[in-house]
């Protein structure tokens, strides 16, 4: 309706004007901000300072003169003067629903050492005596000698009950030994496809470490989170989003067990953010001759659960673990074996897939760590533009920490989009500690190339991967563009060719590509009149601080389609 109502008024000024006479005074706007440095991403119009907003829409986007002709006397006037207005943050790879449950289990995130994991475990079992399972999530993977805690360890801790912890990067958990035994983990059960179990080299027994699918073995006897607990989740979740200034969320890995959550919440007109799902794909596939049924099954999810806010858009398939487990799928062995890696579905059942599902026009969003599964990914999409025409959907490759210089060229012209974890791209201790270990100096010398996949002219989307890092696009923006920690001193940049070019590179990565990868670009991802009013205001502009500075502006206000969302308590 209110876009109806933009249209018209828009056509009444044309028609006025085109007469030759001075055209009317627009009606007032709820919302004027003006005053300050406006980042539009919209390249018709890229400069500004004001921006007027009436019925959730942007009306007016131009400079302070031309706004006050909006302001009447029920206009909130917003001063942006020494801070900047931009499009509303686009995460393009979060795991809001998971996420959100797991800030109502035990956090690990901020324990450092193992003493301190240890201490924070026992505390949870001691506040939660009559939960059946003692469950968390966070631990980092360089807290524990060669990422590979052990259940004795958690037996200490936690020895009356089951008690299982997934690691920070969502990769590896952590059972101890009654975990085990309930899900009959035993020195005779193999290792599922696309997982694997620590295990005593003598015995054979399992040491309390499951890698990626192997979780699965312990987690299928969790008792599930009912609906309301998802939507709680989900609710809390989309408020952290909103508190850093991020108006769409992709949920990058969604069962269909959390759909039926979203749509309520949608209907109930409670999602304070557009959200948009990549329904998770049935990684156990054993054959080609099941792929039909799973993509049917995802075109259904994808009619079923769509609403005001709410769209499936792609679907998510996992290729690979993590370097620093030594789980991510490489073209040449880790150091010091002969190991490669494996890869979480077989290569003919993921080319399947991708075929089919490029055919029935879905976008795949596709986890991608080490050099062959990146290649394994885009030699199918060639395959399938191939087969299909060069006009499907545009694909995604997610975290591309280690890409293979040849397949860097290839992103373009398949129209696959980048999906990068600014926040990721320094060297901090685990890069240090596990991986430059585990891949060698040639290999580590092209980790996270951000700076050649933006040369090559791959599309950037930016994304947080939150919980498995922060949600807060700002580090993330800065560290693309430093290669240094955001609490770093200022220095070099660790692999200087692969820092992103621009402060706008890497804003148009949380803005308008995201809202194209997304497929609401016509709605929002700019400062453009006619679209949503999805905003958010900055204390600092990030275009004249230094950019080691980024990380340290602060959001002041967040808004979707023109309502206040953050500060919750402010005037809306
Ligand atoms: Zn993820």
């Amino acid at each position: 309706m209110s876009a109806l109502r933009w249209i018209v008024t828009s056509g009444l000024v044309f028609a006025f004007a085109a007469n030759g006479q001075a055209p009317p005074a627009p009606q007032p706007a709820e919302l004027v901000l003006r005053g300050g440095a406006v980042f539009t991403a919209d390249a018709a119009n890229p400069t500004a300072t004001a921006a007027a907003v009436r019925g959730g829409r942007i009306v007016y986007v131009g400079d302070d003169e031309g706004v006050g002709a909006f302001v009447g006397a029920a206009t909130r006037t917003i001063d942006i003067a020494g801070g900047m207005l931009l499009p509303g943050f686009h995460d393009s790879h979060v795991h809001i629903a998971a996420g959100g449950l797991g800030l109502a289990t035990c956090d690990l995130s901020r324990d450092d050492a193992a003493d301190a994991v240890l201490a924070s475990i026992a505390a949870c079992a001691r506040d939660n005596p009559s939960s059946a399972w003692v469950r968390g999530r966070g631990w980092q993977l360089g807290v524990f000698p060669n990422a590979n805690p052990t259940r004795q360890q958690l037996d200490a801790v936690v020895p009356d009950r089951p008690a299982f912890f997934m690691s920070a990067d969502g990769h590896s958990g952590w059972a101890n030994t009654r975990a085990l035994a309930s899900g009959q983990v035993t020195a005779a059960t193999p290792d599922p496809q696309g997982g694997r179990i620590e295990r005593d080299a003598a015995t054979r027994e399992p040491t309390g470490t499951l890698r990626d699918l192997a979780v699965g073995l312990v987690t299928r006897g969790l008792p599930p989170p009912s609906d309301a607990e998802i939507k709680a989740a989900i609710v809390r979740a989309i408020a952290l989003a909103n508190s850093f200034g991020i108006t769409s969320v992709h949920d990058a890995n969604v069962p269909e067990v959390m759909m039926g959550p979203y749509l309520a919440l949608d209907r109930e007109k409670a999602l304070n953010a557009r959200v948009t799902l990549a329904a998770q794909f049935n990684l156990s596939l054993k054959g080609v001759d099941e792929v039909p049924a799973e993509v049917e099954r995802i075109e259904r999810l994808r009619q079923q659960y769509r609403g005001a806010r709410l769209a499936i858009t792609a679907t998510k398939l996992g290729l690979d673990g993590a370097l620093e487990a030594q789980t991510a799928a490489l073209l040449e062995p880790y150091v010091g074996g002969d190991d490669r890696g494996p890869t979480l579905m077989p290569p003919d059942v993921f080319a399947a897939a991708i075929l089919a599902l490029d055919r029935a026009g879905i976008q795949t969003h596709i986890h991608s760590i080490g050099d062959r599964a990146t290649r394994i990914a885009l030699d199918a999409f060639e395959a399938a533009r191939a087969a299909n025409g060069p006009d499907g959907p545009a694909h995604q490759i997610a975290h591309l920490q280690l890409v293979h210089p040849a397949d860097i060229p290839r992103f373009k012209p398949l129209r696959v989009s980048a999906n990068i974890q600014g926040l990721w791209a320094y060297r901090d201790e685990e890069t240090q500690e596990l991986v430059e270990p585990a891949i060698g100096p040639e290999r580590a010398a092209r980790l996270y190339p951000l700076g050649s996949l933006e040369r090559a002219g791959a599309t950037l989307v930016g994304g947080s991967d939150w919980s498995v890092t922060s949600m807060n696009p700002l580090p993330a923006i800065e560290i693309a563009l430093t290669r240094r920690g955001a609490r770093q001193p200022a220095g070099p940049a660790w692999l200087p060719e692969q820092v992103v070019s621009s402060v706008d590179a890497m804003l148009n990565a949380y803005t308008i590509n995201g809202a194209r990868q997304q497929l609401h670009d016509n709605e929002t991802g700019s400062i453009t009149v006619g679209k949503a009013a999805d905003l958010v205001v900055l204390d600092k502009d990030l275009k004249s601080i230094p950019v080691v500075d980024i990380n340290t502006a602060r959001v002041l206000h967040t808004f979707i389609d023109g309502v206040q969302v953050y500060p919750r308590d402010a005037a809306p």
